[in-house]
């Protein structure tokens, strides 16, 4: 069945509600989707709640890397074992077979509004058998032990981050000698484990343990690796060749001032001297080789070149979408400059040849089909906000601060300068008020404002003087 983009917008618009079969999802949607699915599997939109342990730095236990606003319980707090089979993974696996991704899926809903069936992270889960009393992935994101300060990053992925930029004290991490000790049970019904998303994994002393292990208790079990690409000691090499690894670098550019202006305290050189390394030896064992790019203001030009030098090396490419911090980020552009992406990505050529030119292809299209629907719906436009509209006038200061609040949560900084931020915004969007002539008028500008996307009330109150704000302020909040 074919749905438009369109359609399925419409129908997803049905929020949330258990029908009578029990199913939350519109039908066709779920039998659009179902279409590219086995029958055996439709039981469930997702398995990683049945299949999947993520473990995060702080002793949160999730089920992927996608949904991190869903816990299914904490370590030490709990065991694995009392994590594996608590209420909470329980409810997360009914809200599964309910079809019902209002629970931290945004992420696969996202796809599935696009369309782009093919690229549902839930379809990974698809893939493995499942085991009736043990998870059969495990995801590992034990530390943010890092050796870069990349720009898109923050001090929860990168201990130098924290300490150098966001001027924190480390984090606690929870992972002791007994959590080792726990995954042994675990260990030999695993088919894949992953170490990727915090840190850099070869500066993570307590992975080495970890792999140790596997290559004692499940020497076939797969092991992903993303790592930087900087660090290519003996050490390393020799637990690569002793295990079953998978290695994913993150690259970010093919230029060197570029990489090097995003990915912070690394040298472009030796990392791309790691990285034909890290390919011959994935070639030597005949396992997947991978390089990832997140996707920023800084490097969308080079897509079609990095796609072209995956496939000269022999890699897959994944292109990663970058929400945060908001001045790199693509997706919150105006729309003109959404336009200029998108023409230029989409008119590129690339190869499809061989089988993985065809698949870099294929993930490149999907990336320019998302460029295309941020063009669609730019976050610059006003929203229709019923919640601004039900303030009371008095509230409506009080509700752009916290707006305000949340967005600076998400950029640099440490918390006194965010303060300072804070302060000096609501400042200059009082004196930016007061120019106007009477309270009705400050009132319905106001209210404008709250509506008005907090990145670019923030990017204008930055970088112009109130009266110029005041002689724009038609363009500026307009409906
Ligand atoms: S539906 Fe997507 S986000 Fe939710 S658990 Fe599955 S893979 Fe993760
Ligand atoms: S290498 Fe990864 S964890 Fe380290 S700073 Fe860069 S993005 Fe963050």
């Amino acid at each position: 069945m074919n749905l438009s983009i369109e359609s399925i917008k419409e129908l997803f618009s049905s929020k949330n509600k258990v029908r009578s079969d029990g199913m939350v999802m519109d039908k066709k949607l779920a039998n659009a989707y179902n279409a590219t699915r086995q029958s055996s599997l439709h039981s469930s939109f997702c398995f990683a709640p049945s299949t999947n342990m993520y473990f995060s730095q702080n002793g949160d236990v999730k089920v992927c890397c996608h949904n991190t606003e869903f816990t299914i319980g904490t370590y030490p707090k709990q065991s694995i074992q009392e994590i594996w089979t608590s209420p909470k993974a329980e409810e997360l696996r009914k809200y599964m077979r309910q079809y019902d991704l209002a629970h931290g899926c945004s992420i696969c809903e996202f796809d599935m509004k696009l369309g782009s069936f093919e690229e549902v992270r839930a379809k990974h889960f698809d893939e493995f058998s499942r085991h009736t009393k043990y998870p059969v992935m495990m995801e590992f994101l034990l530390s943010n032990t890092c050796n870069l300060e990349c720009v898109m990053c923050k001090g929860e992925y990168s201990s130098l981050i924290r300490k150098n930029r966001e001027k924190l004290p480390p984090l606690q991490n929870p992972y002791d000698r007994t959590f080792v000790k726990q995954l042994e049970e675990f260990i030999p019904h695993l088919t894949e484990a992953r170490f990727s998303g915090s840190g850099e994994a070869f500066s993570i002393d307590i992975n080495y343990e970890i792999w140790d292990m596997f290559i004692r208790l499940n020497p076939t079990c797969k092991i992903m690796v993303q790592t930087n690409g900087t660090i290519l000691t003996e050490r390393v090499k020799n637990m690569l060749h002793r295990g079953n690894f998978q290695i994913g670098v993150s690259v970010d550019s093919l230029v060197k001032e570029t990489y090097e202006g995003i990915r912070v305290n690394a040298n472009f050189d030796k990392v791309m001297e790691n990285v034909k390394w890290f390919s011959d030896y994935c070639k030597t064992k005949n396992s997947y080789f991978m390089l990832a790019l997140c996707v920023i203001r800084q490097n969308w030009r080079e897509l079609p070149a990095f796609i072209r030098y995956c496939n000269e090396l022999g890699a897959a490419a994944v292109l990663h979408k970058v929400w945060h911090p908001k001045q790199f980020a693509i997706d919150n552009l105006p729309a003109t400059q959404l336009q200029d992406i998108y023409r230029y990505l989409d008119s590129a050529e690339i190869a499809s040849g061989t089988p993985l030119e065809r698949q870099n292809k294929r993930h490149y299209e999907y990336f320019v089909s998302v460029v295309k629907s941020w063009m669609e719906q730019p976050t610059s436009a006003v929203t229709n906000n019923s919640e601004v509209d039900a303030l009371a006038a008095t509230d409506l200061l009080s509700y752009l601060e916290a707006s305000y609040k949340t967005y600076l949560d998400d950029e640099y900084g440490t918390e006194e300068e965010k303060t300072i931020a804070l302060s000096q915004f609501m400042n200059k969007f009082e004196q930016f008020l007061a120019l106007f002539p009477d309270d009705q008028t400050r009132e319905m500008v106001s209210r404008h404002a709250c509506k008005v996307s907090t990145g670019v009330m923030a990017e204008a109150f930055k970088k112009y003087p109130v009266e110029y704000l005041f002689a724009e302020a038609g363009n500026l909040l307009k409906a």
